[in-house]
């Protein structure tokens, strides 16, 4: 089989991940990107990258194999030395319709030593910080609410300081005088306590959450949090811990363009919207609750972090290119954007950008000699292209690249 010429820009192959909160129908935002007209089923996560799991293929191949005979054409030396062989980094567009489940990502010492006592849960040894960059609103629970609002909440929502139980309730209104340190310690003891009863007390759990459920449904008071109470627990009416959580961790709204960062152990949800993703290269996820999955309660106790209102929110600075560049407090990956606004094609200097670059178009178009990218399409540019880019009016893409 003759290679590919690592020089120039090539098309990949995605797949498109089908989880049950994604989008359905010819309207969902990844059927509209790639043009899919009947989707069978939910559109949830394309992938764009080299994980093992469904790496983009090109001319037959997947991406991770290409890697594996032409490393240092496509990663090239500075990354392979950092990293290692392979790609640091997966770049997806997330589509959510439901909530995904209530989760956090372990360290690299953490993810390293659960993947070789339970490669089942935990498929790979890699850590998984991430970045979320909004397409469109995006809700989400980020991190942790204040230990001040989070006892507000014990006070207007009886069910789950019944649930709760009155000395775990009292501990948290005794820290609110206490150091931050002190604070966030008893915030975790009784974050790991919540879950702790979710399992032993699970008739509790569902009485306490459909009472809950009942109450705000007449009480009708339009708050984001009793809105998103009143539709999960019809979701989860057998009772979820996360429908709790919903009270701990700070409810966040992304405009577009807008991201977050989320380092390891911190917990979050995306509760509905569509975003650019990207992360080192890991499937590492330990699950909290919002999912009939399995919940690793101790694994969790042991390494979640808790920062109290703590949004480590993300904006692009200028790239120098043109655009706009999310730099994180890692190295894995980086995130571009550009969007044309002006009335005639702009030049994007790519070649000033090293290392195994992958972009996705959001429209227009993006040509270099005999090359054409459009909406939908996934480009992979390797270390070995130097290709600067025309970007058409109007065109919009975002690119992810690692920190090398
Ligand atoms: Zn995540």
């Amino acid at each position: 089989m003759t290679q590919p010429n690592w020089t120039l820009p090539h098309k990949l192959t995605c797949r498109i991940q089908s989880y049950a909160w994604g989008c359905t129908g010819p309207d969902a935002y990844l059927a509209q990107l790639m043009g899919l007209e009947h989707p069978e089923s939910p559109l949830a996560e394309l992938w764009m990258g080299a994980h093992t799991k469904i790496p983009s293929v090109l001319d037959g191949q997947g991406l991770d194999a290409h890697i594996k005979s032409n490393a240092n054409s496509i990663c090239g030396e500075a990354c392979l030395r950092k990293f290692g062989m392979g790609l640091p980094y997966l770049f997806k567009i997330l589509s959510a319709r439901e909530s995904l489940s209530i989760q956090l990502h372990p360290s690299k010492t953490e993810a390293e030593g659960l993947h070789a006592k339970d490669p089942k849960n935990y498929p790979d040894d890699n850590h998984k910080p991430e970045i979320a960059i909004a397409l469109d609103s995006l809700e989400a629970l980020l991190g942790f609410e204040s230990l001040s609002r989070i006892v507000q909440h014990l006070d207007q929502e009886p069910e789950l300081a019944e649930f709760l139980g009155a000395q775990h309730v009292q501990a948290l209104r005794s820290a609110l005088n206490l150091t931050t340190e002190k604070q966030n310690a008893i915030l975790k003891a009784v974050f790991t306590a919540l879950f702790e009863l979710s399992q032993t007390q699970k008739k509790l759990l569902k009485s306490c959450t459909t009472k809950m459920a009942q109450r705000l449904r007449q009480k009708n008071d339009g708050a984001p949090r009793s809105k998103w109470f009143i539709e999960l627990q019809q979701q989860y009416s057998e009772g979820d811990v996360g429908l709790f959580c919903l009270y701990f961790l700070k409810y966040c709204t992304l405009q577009p363009g807008e991201g977050v960062f989320l380092k390891a152990d911190v917990p979050h949800a995306y509760l509905r919207g569509n975003i650019v993703e990207c992360m080192a290269n890991s499937d590492n996820v330990v699950r909290a609750g919002l999912t009939p999955k399995f919940v690793d309660v101790e694994t969790l106790s042991q390494i979640v972090i808790v920062e109290q209102d703590s949004l480590n929110s993300q904006h692009s600075t200028d790239n120098g290119l043109g655009g706009g560049v999310f730099k994180v407090v890692v190295d894995e990956f980086e995130v571009h954007h550009w969007k044309n606004t002006q009335a005639q094609t702009v030049a994007i200097e790519l070649s000033q950008l090293s290392g195994p670059r992958i972009l996705v178009m959001l429209s227009g178009s993006l040509t270099s000699r005999d090359f054409c990218a459009q909406k939908g399409q996934v480009v992979l540019l390797a270390d070995a292209c130097k290709e600067n880019m025309e970007l058409s009016v109007g065109g919009e893409f975002y690119l992810a690249r690692p920190n090398c």
